[in-house]
């Protein structure tokens, strides 16, 4: 799996750091959301597919491997 976050769509809400704050955080520079670390584990796989479906504005792209 790899995630990555389009910037040009993400409006910066954190709801993506709420259901997985090991995988996603807020850049200080710009105020949205970026990935920390690629999912490694099927736990934190899930959780990035739980992101994706909160995400408000669908600003994060998830590609199975
Ligand atoms: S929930 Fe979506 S729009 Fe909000 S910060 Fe995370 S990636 Fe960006």
């Amino acid at each position: 799996m790899r995630v990555t976050v389009d910037k040009n769509v993400c409006q910066g809400h954190g709801v993506c750091l709420m259901v997985a704050d090991r995988i996603f955080d807020i850049d200080d520079a710009d105020g949205l959301a970026w990935v920390v670390m690629q999912p490694q584990t099927d736990a934190e796989r899930n959780l990035a597919r739980q992101a994706q479906g909160n995400c408000p504005e669908r600003a994060i792209r998830i590609e199975e491997d």
